[in-house]
């Protein structure tokens, strides 16, 4: 099925590829215990676990730790490949707030047996995505956000997308080379420190402070 996204301004935009970066902010590579990488990491997630605001994540029941990610998302609005950094600004649509859930003891199997992370990035339900914030509200200017992600109203995650090691110019420009950019593609950017445990009944509330925010609620999958 075709999955849309919402701009905050009414319109709707096909939903193209899903990208996703790892290890952008330093503070989150120290709680995982890892480094920033020399090249980015990037993985994928497919359309399928889009969803949208008021939406519901739907926890496997084959994972035990299941873990929230806020993070600032890209939306690519025109095709293109081999995009510097100085012109990937002309490629944005908007931008959103994004959850990157992710299942932690999956992942961390999935690392020590140097296996991908489809499973554990790329579940059902796992990318929630806001409304979308029309570029054209930043005058050709790529802002720098405050992120924030409340579980059940208490604060986990608070951090401003300037302490991105890649920025967003950097991250458009090096997925345009790599894999080509889509109109409807989104780029979840990485997340700050803070990460942590979800459970069945929590709402979790992520905001783009001051411009957009996304409430989704968490339950456990009947099956599978
Ligand atoms: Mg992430």
């Amino acid at each position: 099925m075709k999955r849309y996204l919402n701009f905050l301004d009414g319109r709707k935009c096909e939903l193209s590829n899903i990208y996703a970066v790892a290890s952008n902010y330093k503070k989150h590579a120290d709680e995982m215990g890892t480094t920033i990488p020399d090249e980015p990491t990037i993985f994928l997630k497919p359309t399928s676990a889009y969803i949208s605001d008021g939406g519901t994540i739907l926890l496997p029941k084959f994972s035990n730790e299941i873990h929230h990610e806020v993070e600032l998302v890209v939306v690519i609005g025109k095709d293109g490949n081999n995009v510097s950094e100085e012109d990937a600004v002309n490629y944005i649509a908007g931008y959103a707030v994004g959850i990157d859930v992710t299942l932690r003891d999956t992942q961390t199997k999935a690392k020590k047996e140097g296996k991908p992370w489809g499973i554990a990035k790329g579940f059902y339900t796992s990318a929630p995505i806001s409304s979308i914030v029309p570029a054209t509200e930043f005058n050709g200017n790529i802002p720098d956000f405050d992120l924030l992600l409340k579980v059940n109203g208490e604060i986990r995650q608070s951090a401003n997308t300037r302490m991105m090691e890649r920025s967003v110019a950097q991250l458009v420009s090096f997925i345009s080379k790599v894999f080509s950019l889509n109109e409807g593609d989104c780029i979840f950017t990485g997340t700050p420190e803070g990460v942590g445990k979800i459970q069945d009944g929590d709402t979790i509330f992520a905001e783009l402070v001051g411009f957009v925010s996304l409430t989704c609620f968490v339950a456990n999958k009947l099956e599978g």
